[in-house]
């Protein structure tokens, strides 16, 4: 089965036993991630989301209703093992996962099995051994580009390589954990030396996560044909930014300490199966624009590259959570807004012969829409705060301030399909300490 093509697990007339998936916002019986979890006081281990609830794979694999060849992988208290495994094992796990959630026959058998979302304590899914952030979202960088270089938005590299850096792993965290906000260097325009201080420009990214399955050899390209089956899943990824810091250290490599302070992760894993049915062609490139390279092009990635996804933000601040009002939405816009594919970034970070492995991470990069309504980042909506936004509580913002909460969300729907959704991914800015 390639993947983008849809069975039985994806048919809109299935349904659980957990009542609670029939019409579930982000976990209906098509969707089934996975995840690593603890039921209250004990240990991590693995899960899938099924409605306000989570299976417990690991009790599943020791009663024998898993196959062999996946179980020990099953049993691990992280994702590692489960993403190493082959395209078929796992779409074979996920019909199996599919049939015993369905099944009423398995209700009593699996009672044990089955713990409230609420009553559980989610953990990253993986060891991140490596995470490297993309630049994919066209409309970000020539926004981004503008505040930087007004003259020059988007550097000529742009329409060739699917820009990235690498970033750090050990300080991603899962939904919930708080962002403590950053001190470090920045240097108003007019000073003559920067100053030591806590971030004045703290924003957040708007951006996918795509996990790394299997791995490739070191010294070993990924071809484009094959890039799709070195995915394993999908998650929010929310790059905190600390703008001031940005603009003074990243010439001449990069990103360095205005990112690396803390990223936020969804802690569901949506698997390349689960979005089989949201898959949808590519935008062409306008016209003028040069062609991929041969090696990053694909006529199937074209076909069916990128996602129909829906992506949010909201912000909450605290005198607004205080006063019991709902979050606020910045932006709405689809994840279709980035100038590569995801099949493309992993064939690119590869195509030097670089080794990918099981539980890296890749971030997209910021994707913003073409029209204010969806961009994805403050500096993009408040123009580097020089056009603060209004929050319903009266309170402005040109970049966030303390207590201030920012949640994504995302959503993949088509047409006569059951929608899917990514699950939290929010955090609490902090003082600095
Ligand atoms: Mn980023």
């Amino acid at each position: 089965m390639n993947w983008w093509q849809t069975d039985e697990t994806h048919d809109p007339a299935r349904t659980s036993w957990v009542e609670s998936a029939q019409g579930h916002i982000d976990f209906p019986i098509q969707n089934l991630p996975f995840g690593v979890f603890s039921p209250a006081g004990k240990a991590p281990r693995i899960g899938v989301a099924i409605g306000d609830a989570i299976l417990d794979l690991a009790t599943c694999a020791r009663l024998g209703l898993l196959a062999p060849s996946v179980a020990a992988a099953c049993g691990e208290p992280h994702l590692n093992a489960v993403m190493a495994l082959s395209v078929a094992d796992r779409g074979n796990l996920r019909r199996t996962i599919s049939d015993l959630l369905s099944r009423p026959a398995f209700h009593d058998s699996l009672a044990g099995a089955i713990h409230p979302a609420t009553d559980c304590a989610m953990h990253l899914p993986a060891r991140i051994g490596d995470y490297t952030d993309f630049y994919v979202g066209i409309h970000h960088a020539n926004n981004i580009g503008r505040v930087f270089r007004p003259d020059n938005p988007l550097l000529p590299n742009y329409k060739y390589v699917p820009i990235g850096y690498h970033g750090r792993a050990s300080s991603i965290r899962p939904s919930g954990v708080p962002v403590v906000r950053p001190r470090g260097q920045r240097k108003l325009p007019d000073a003559e030396a920067p100053v030591f201080a806590p971030t004045a420009r703290l924003d957040y990214e708007l951006e996918l996560g795509v996990w790394i399955g299997t791995g490739n050899d070191l010294g070993t390209p990924v071809p484009i044909a094959q890039a799709a089956d070195h995915i394993a899943g999908f998650c929010l990824l929310n790059d905190w930014s600390a703008r001031d810091f940005q603009a003074w250290e990243y010439q001449p490599l990069g990103p360095f300490l205005a990112k690396n302070f803390h990223s936020t992760i969804s802690p569901w894993v949506v698997t390349p199966e689960a979005l089989a049915p949201f898959r949808i062609a590519q935008a062409p490139r306008p016209e003028g624009d040069p062609a991929p390279l041969d090696h990053l092009a694909a006529a199937e990635d074209q076909a069916h590259g990128a996602l129909a996804i829906g992506l949010e933000v909201f912000l909450s601040s605290a005198k607004m959570r205080s006063a019991g009002m709902e979050p606020h939405r910045l932006s709405a816009g689809p994840a279709a807004n980035m100038y590569w594919t995801v099949n493309q970034m992993v064939t690119h970070h590869a195509s030097n012969g670089c080794n990918l492995q099981p539980g890296d991470l890749l971030g997209t990069g910021t994707i913003s829409a073409p029209t204010r309504d969806g961009f994805g980042s403050l500096m993009e909506l408040t123009e580097a705060g020089n056009r603060p936004l209004a929050l319903p509580s009266g309170e402005t913002r040109g970049f966030l301030e303390d207590g201030d909460e920012v949640s994504l969300r995302a959503t993949a729907a088509a047409p006569g399909r059951i929608s899917i959704g990514f699950g939290e991914c929010r955090a609490t800015v902090l003082p600095p300490r």
